[in-house]
C-alpha cells in the first residue's frame, strides 16, 4: 500500500505531523448532566422518564444524558407549536419576528466559542471546522432570514406570502447546529413554528440553541426542541397536526418520510443522500484542484451530504493527479478534534465507523486498490485514515453508494461526454465539482449534469443566499435563499 516518496515530501510530512499540540479548552463550555425537552418555553421531563446517552466520539466518554420524547411528548410539543402559531406567531408583526430572529443570531455570535466546543465534543469534527464554518455559518443563516422576515412582500411581489402553520423538522448529525439554523430560521421567518428534533448522537447544541431561544424571550411554543432517536423523528412525521415535513437525512428514511405523508395535506422538503462527481480537466490548475478535491472529500471526515465523493480525472493528468492527492494526504493530520492543527477528527459514532470499514472490504473485494495515508490514529474513540481507491468500475458499490466518510472514489475520462455519463450515472443528484481553465467547458458540463448545486474550480462553499438541495434520489425542495422561504408558505 506504501507509495514511494521523495525526502523532500517526507520533511513536509513529518513537520506537518510534529505540531505541538493546541488543544481548545473543554472548560470553554458548559455541559449539563443532564438534557430535559424544551416544550412552550421551558425544559421538561420526558412523560415516559426515559433518557439516553451522548458520547464524545473521539474518546468514547458520555458527555450526557438527554430526554428520550415518546408519542405524548411529541404530542405535546406539536399542541404547543399549534397554540402559539394560532395565538401569538401568525400575528407577530413580521418586523418583530425579525427583531426576534436577529437576536438569536447575535447570541449565537456571542456564545460563538461555546457552540464550538460543545459541537466538536458532541459531533467528533475538528474545532477548527466547527469554529471557523459551522457555527458562523448558522449565525449567518439566522441573519439572513431575518432580513427577509418583513421583505416577503417584495420577495413575492404581487402575492400574499402565507405561513403553513407547524413545521415538523427533522435533522442529521453532521452539521448538528447548522441544519437546526437552515430549518428554524426560514420557517420562523415567514411566520411557522417549529418542533424540531436532533439527531441522537448529537443533540447538544440543538438544546444550547433551545437555551439561547429561551432567553431570546420568544414566545413560548414558537420552537420545540425535543430529542429522541427514529422513533420520536416518525412520531412527528406522523403527527396530524403537522403542516409541513422538513427532512434532512439519509434516503431511505426520506421514502418511509414520503410514503408515510403520502394521502396528507402535509407539505415537504427532503434533503437526502448524495454521491457527488468531482471532475478534473487536464486544462486545470492541477494544485487547486487537488486542493479541492481533499476539501470535497476530506472536510467534516466526509460526513458531508454533497462530499465530492468520486473524483474523475482526464486521462492525461491521471497520473500526476494520483500523485498528488496521495502526497497532500500524507500531510492531513488525523486525531483529537480539539486539536486545532487537527485536519479531519473522529468518525461520529461506532455505527457510522463499522459501515466505512464495510465499504472499505466492499471495495477491495470488488478488485479496486485502496490507499490510506500512513498516519497513525488514536487507540480510543472512531477514526478512519483518509482514504482514496483506484482501479474502480462504474457499477462497483463504492463508486454508486454514499458511504458518507473519508473515502474517494477515483476513476479517469476522455471526453466531456464520456464524463458527463459516468457523473450521472448514479440514483443521486446533489452536487458536482468541475476543474477546468475554460469557461465554455464549465457552461456545458454545468448544463448536463444532473445535479442541484455545481461547483467550478472550487468546492463546498455555503452561503445563505444560494439555494441548496438536490434531483433525483437526493430529494427535492430548497434551502436557504429565496427558494428556502417558498418551503414555507402558501401563496395566494
Ligand atoms: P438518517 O438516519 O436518515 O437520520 C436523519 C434524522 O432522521 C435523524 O434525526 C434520525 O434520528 C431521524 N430518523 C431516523 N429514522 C426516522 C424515521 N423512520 N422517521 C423520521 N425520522 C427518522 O440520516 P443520518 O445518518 O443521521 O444522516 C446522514 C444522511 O443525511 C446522509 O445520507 C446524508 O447524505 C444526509 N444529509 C443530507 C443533506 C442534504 O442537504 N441533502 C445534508 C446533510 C446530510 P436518529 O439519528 O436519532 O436515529
Ligand atoms: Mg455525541
Amino acid at each position: 500500500m506504501a507509495v514511494k516518496k521523495s525526502n523532500t515530501i517526507k520533511l513536509k510530512f513529518d513537520s506537518a505531523r510534529n505540531l505541538a499540540p493546541a488543544p481548545e479548552s473543554k472548560s470553554a463550555a458548559k455541559i449539563n448532566e443532564r438534557y430535559d425537552l424544551f416544550i412552550n418555553g421551558k425544559f421538561e421531563k420526558p412523560s415516559g422518564k426515559k433518557y439516553f446517552a451522548t458520547i464524545n466520539p473521539a474518546n468514547e466518554e458520555k458527555l450526557a444524558d438527554v430526554a428520550e420524547a415518546n408519542n405524548a411528548d411529541v404530542n405535546k410539543a406539536v399542541t404547543a407549536a399549534r397554540t402559539a402559531y394560532e395565538k401569538v406567531w401568525k400575528k407577530t408583526a413580521p418586523k418583530e419576528r425579525a427583531k426576534y430572529i436577529y437576536r438569536i443570531a447575535r447570541m449565537i455570535q456571542e456564545r460563538a466559542r461555546e457552540f464550538a466546543v460543545i459541537e466538536t465534543l458532541d459531533g467528533g469534527k475538528p474545532i477548527r471546522e466547527s469554529r471557523d464554518f459551522d457555527v458562523p455559518t448558522a449565525a449567518n443563516h439566522f441573519f439572513y432570514y431575518a432580513g427577509w422576515a418583513d421583505k416577503l412582500e417584495y420577495a413575492f411581489p404581487n402575492r400574499n406570502a402565507q405561513p403553513l402553520g407547524v413545521a415538523g423538522q427533522i435533522i442529521p448529525w453532521n452539521f448538528p447546529l447548522l441544519m437546526a439554523a437552515w430549518k428554524i430560521a426560514p420557517a420562523l421567518a415567514t411566520g411557522n413554528t417549529v418542533v424540531l428534533k436532533p439527531a441522537e448522537t448529537t443533540p447538544l447544541t440543538a438544546l444550547k440553541l433551545a437555551e439561547i431561544i429561551r432567553e431570546a424571550d420568544l414566545p413560548p411554543g414558537v420552537v420545540n426542541i425535543i430529542t429522541g432517536a427514529g422513533e420520536t423523528g416518525a412520531a412527528i412525521v406522523n403527527h396530524p397536526d403537522i403542516n409541513k415535513i422538513a427532512f434532512t437525512g439519509s434516503t431511505n428514511v426520506g421514502k418511509i418520510i414520503q410514503r408515510a405523508i403520502a394521502g396528507t395535506n402535509k407539505k415537504a422538503t427532503l434533503e437526502l443522500g448524495g454521491k457527488a462527481a468531482n471532475i478534473i480537466f487536464d486544462d486545470a490548475p492541477l494544485d487547486q484542484a487537488v486542493e479541492g478535491v481533499i476539501n470535497g472529500i476530506f472536510f467534516n471526515q466526509g460526513h458531508v451530504c454533497c462530499a465530492g465523493s468520486r473524483l474523475y480525472v482526464q486521462e492525461s493528468v491521471y497520473k500526476t493527479v494520483v500523485q498528488k492527492l496521495k502526497d497532500r494526504m500524507e500531510t492531513l493530520i488525523v486525531g483529537d478534534p480539539m486539536d486545532k492543527n487537527t485536519d479531519i477528527g473522529a468518525i461520529n459514532s461506532k455505527e457510522q465507523l463499522e459501515t466505512i470499514n464495510k465499504y472499505l472490504k466492499i471495495g477491495q473485494q470488488e478488485g479496486a486498490e485502496m490507499y490510506q495515508s500512513a498516519c497513525s490514529v488514536p487507540r480510543k474513540g472512531f477514526y478512519c485514515r483518509p482514504t482514496i481507491f483506484t482501479n474502480v468500475a462504474q457499477s462497483n458499490r463504492i463508486a454508486q453508494e454514499e458511504i458518507f466518510g473519508p473515502v474517494l472514489t477515483i476513476q479517469s475520462f476522455r471526453t466531456d461526454d464520456e464524463v458527463i455519463e459516468k457523473a450521472n450515472n448514479t440514483p443521486f443528484g446533489l452536487s458536482a465539482g468541475v476543474w477546468t481553465d475554460k469557461g465554455s467547458k464549465i457552461f456545458n458540463l454545468t448544463t448536463k449534469l444532473r445535479a442541484g448545486v455545481i461547483w467550478a474550480n472550487t468546492y463546498n462553499k455555503f452561503d445563505p443566499v444560494s439555494p441548496f438541495g438536490g434531483y433525483k434520489e437526493s430529494g427535492y425542495g430548497r434551502e436557504g435563499g429565496l427558494h428556502g422561504l417558498q418551503a414555507y408558505i402558501n401563496l395566494v
